[in-house]
């Protein structure tokens, strides 16, 4: 059933998605903030959070996600439980229509559905996430000083995350599946030169090692001979890179080719006009709590710029 369209809604409750909620709620524009798949983002699967400015105790996602929803409720935002089946941006007000069979009209869209990272689809990786297991050195690199990483995959991520894990860790492995890096030159460069830093080529992981409590090593598997080989190690970084949730926007949005939605270069509009875009369903770059919501903050101050350019 169709309804008097809303100034604003709101698809995802990660930082990006909530801090366009609080903006947009302290501007009186009453946000609708659709929760979708994962209800907080992909913070809510990280246990301590220490690089967000202004919790030098540290803060666990969960809380912190629930500290945003509580400051974006206290404005005015109203938010609805469930996933988007569909959008309809063709039409104004643009439409989308949530799983339950609701549809909601709104004169401007803010997409924050974010990303999620690539996982190898192991059990033991999913039984030692958080307690070895992690998709971001950023993240969780710190709780590794001095002790022995492997980083999995061959793309510029994965370069990135070996390399700054080397700021810890006393040695780092890279493991990829082919002899030749997907990364760019000045990376895999980078990489190679590093003292701190081993290659395993040709390698796939065939199991995350561990005591039942945490990562203890990691088997690998020659990809050429089927040889199988167990090192010790204390954690794990899958770095295959990330996914984002783009997919029901494809053929109305403008989409790159890895499935970020392109964005304007120094705003957070897209393609359609009324649509804007924010944290890492559109940045590969950075993608951190805190630049995830300052893009929030973004989208919520566009969006009001362009409510009143139409009134
Ligand atoms: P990519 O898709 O570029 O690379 C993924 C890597 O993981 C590939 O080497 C791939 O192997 C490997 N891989 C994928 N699936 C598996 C699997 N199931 N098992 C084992 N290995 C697997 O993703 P990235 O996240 O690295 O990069 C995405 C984009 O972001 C790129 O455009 C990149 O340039 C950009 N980026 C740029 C950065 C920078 O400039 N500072 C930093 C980070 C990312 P294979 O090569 O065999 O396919």
């Amino acid at each position: 059933m169709e309804n008097e369209p809303r100034d604003v809604v709101i698809i995802g409750t990660g930082p990006a998605g909530l801090t366009a909620a609080i903006y947009a709620s302290r501007a009186n524009l009453k946000p609708l903030v659709i929760d979708g798949g994962q209800p907080g983002g992909q913070l809510m699967i990280t246990t301590d959070i220490e690089n967000y400015p202004g919790f030098p105790e540290g803060i666990s996602g969960p809380e912190m996600m629930g500290r945003f929803r509580d400051q974006a409720a206290r404005f005015g935002a109203e938010f609805v439980h469930g996933s988007v089946n569909e959008v309809d941006l063709s039409r104004s007000p643009f439409c989308i229509s949530l799983e339950d069979g609701q549809d909601i009209l709104t004169k401007t869209l803010i997409v924050a559905t974010g990303a999620n990272a690539k996982w190898l689809g192991l059990p033991s990786e999913q039984k030692y996430r958080g307690r070895g297991v992690s998709a971001c050195a950023t993240c969780d690199g710190f709780f590794f000083r001095d002790s022995h990483v492997f980083v999995i995959g061959g793309g510029d991520t994965a370069m990135e995350e070996a390399f700054f894990l080397t700021r810890f860790a006393s040695k780092v492995t890279v493991v990829h599946r082919r002899d030749e890096f997907r990364a760019s030159r000045i990376m895999s460069l980078r990489v190679e030169k590093n003292p701190k830093i081993t290659l395993e080529l040709n390698q796939m992981v065939d199991e995350i090692l561990g005591d039942g409590q945490k990562v203890t090593g990691i088997r690998l598997k020659n990809v050429k001979t089927g040889k199988l080989t167990e090192h010790g190690c204390d954690g794990v970084f899958v770095a295959i890179g990330h996914a984002p949730n783009s997919k029901i926007f494809e053929r109305q949005l403008n989409i790159d080719e890895y499935g970020y939605i392109e964005t304007a270069k120094t705003s957070t509009e897209t393609n359609v006009q009324g649509v804007f875009a924010c944290g890492d369903v559109q940045d590969y770059t950075y993608r951190q709590a805190i630049t995830a919501a300052g893009s929030g903050c973004m989208a919520a101050l566009d969006a009001e710029r362009y409510l009143e350019s139409i009134r």
